[in-house]
């Protein structure tokens, strides 16, 4: 191939090790590294370098991908990596990091002279396994062909919402898309949990939409997961979960709107969390209707819905 170039990953959970295998898989020299360094070795078996540092892990690389829990986060690394960081590295900033997060992760990149791509990703853990998630990017039209590469195989398709990284643009949209993603799982968890409550079969909720407008096959995979306790391990986690709420309701109070399902679906994510759920795929939002979730009861299952 003639587009192989070095990439570093700095973050291998659940989507930084399947886009780490992906870009190794289309022929790019990967190098990755992870906090717990027992998340990053398995990806040795694919060609990946694993690095003991995040300096290790970017020296000599075309791009940089960060796929970290948050802003927060992805700052705190690119910091420890700044020894092996050479100027005019592109960085491709995939963690869900919020607008104003961006904005710091811009001044960083800009003070090192990293061309920066805010590149937050739709998609879970199954499409990130099977390169086929939907990057949403912004950054720079020059030196884009660096980074086409990379979206290329982690992606099915690349969105591009803008050539100023730094305004966040992919951010807001991937916000968007995220609080609609919350409110669907929040509203199937809170529908299993009332059909539960008042004896109602979930097959026959199932039934009565089945075909029309209000049947969704979201509803249907979450569903699935909270009827077949299926939760762990988990797509997208209650507690990244947790961060993401949050992050949507303080967009929604910056630019002084009111998200009444956002932050209630902010609290039931955080209770869920708080009830030892935090591990688990965030459907599990649906024990934060029930007031003691250590009851045998409050267990999902079809057949107990009548107890
Ligand atoms: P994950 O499996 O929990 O991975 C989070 C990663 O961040 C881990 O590598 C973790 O390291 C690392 N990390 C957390 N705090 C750190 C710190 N202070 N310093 C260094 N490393 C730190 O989560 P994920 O689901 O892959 O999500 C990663 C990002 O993608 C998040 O921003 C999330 O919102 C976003 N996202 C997720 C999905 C999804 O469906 N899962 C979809 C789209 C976007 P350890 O392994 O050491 O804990």
């Amino acid at each position: 191939m003639t587009d192989k170039i070095t990439v570093s990953i700095l973050g291998t959970g659940i989507m930084g090790a399947a886009m780490a295998r992906n870009l190794a898989r289309a022929g790019h020299d990967v190098r990755a590294w992870n906090r717990s360094r027992d998340k990053t070795e398995p990806l040795a078996a694919d060609g990946a370098y694993i690095a003991d540092t995040p300096a290790d892990a970017v020296r000599g690389a075309d791009a940089v991908l960060t796929m970290l829990y948050d802003g927060a986060a992805a700052l705190e690394v690119m910091r420890q990596a700044v020894p092996g960081l050479r100027p005019g590295t592109a960085w491709v900033q995939s963690t869900t990091a919020g607008i104003d997060a961006v904005g710091e992760l811009a001044d960083f990149a800009r003070s090192h002279q990293l061309p920066f791509y805010d590149a937050p990703v739709l998609g879970t853990r199954q499409p990130a396994e099977a390169g086929q998630l939907l990057v949403l990017a912004a950054g720079p039209v020059e030196g884009r062909d660096v980074v086409t590469p990379v979206f290329d195989a982690v992606g099915a398709r690349t969105v591009w919402t803008g050539d100023d990284g730094a305004a966040g643009s992919a951010t807001r949209l991937k916000l968007v898309a995220n609080s609609w993603v919350i409110a669907a799982t929040n509203a199937t968890g809170e529908a299993l949990a009332l059909s539960r409550a008042l004896g109602v079969d979930p097959q026959d909720f199932f039934d009565a939409i089945a075909g029309g407008p209000l049947d969704m096959g979201y509803l249907h995979a979450k569903a699935d997961l909270i009827l077949g306790d299926r939760l762990t391990p988990p797509a997208f986690a209650v507690s990244t979960a947790v961060k993401d709420a949050r992050l949507i309701v303080e967009a929604g109070e910056r630019h002084g709107l009111r998200l009444d399902v956002a932050a209630a679906g902010a609290e039931r994510l955080r209770r869920a969390a708080a009830q030892g759920h935090g591990d688990e795929d965030m459907a599990a939002a649906y024990y934060a209707s029930f007031e003691d979730d250590s009851s045998p009861d409050a267990g999902a299952g079809v057949d107990s819905t009548t107890k």
